[in-house]
């Protein structure tokens, strides 16, 4: 998926339209995972499960968090409603 560095949408902050800065935040993974994370990475590895899991079962594509920074009043907020992507790339 490919996204403009620019767009022009609502601030929540100037209830207007305006144009804001695109950027992407990066997940840390941390040490415990919960329950039903375990469960699928168990899965994704090849225990538990029969027969194999099949390959419906590997997510291939990951949430991407957007951040939204608008150029009038610099107040950032999170992009609602983002789709699944494998890869996600910032263009001009
Ligand atoms: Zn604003």
């Amino acid at each position: 998926m490919k996204m403009p560095k620019e767009i022009k949408t609502v601030c929540p902050f100037c209830k207007t339209h305006s144009l804001q800065k695109v950027s992407v935040v990066k997940r840390k993974e941390r040490g415990t995972l919960k329950a039903g994370q375990r469960r699928y990475l168990k899965i994704v590895k090849g225990y538990r499960g029969f027969p194999r899991p099949s390959a419906d079962a590997v997510k291939q594509t990951k949430k991407v968090d957007i951040r939204l920074e608008c150029k009038e009043c610099g107040k950032k907020h999170v992009k609602t409603r983002t789709t699944r992507a494998k890869k996600f790339e910032l263009k001009r």
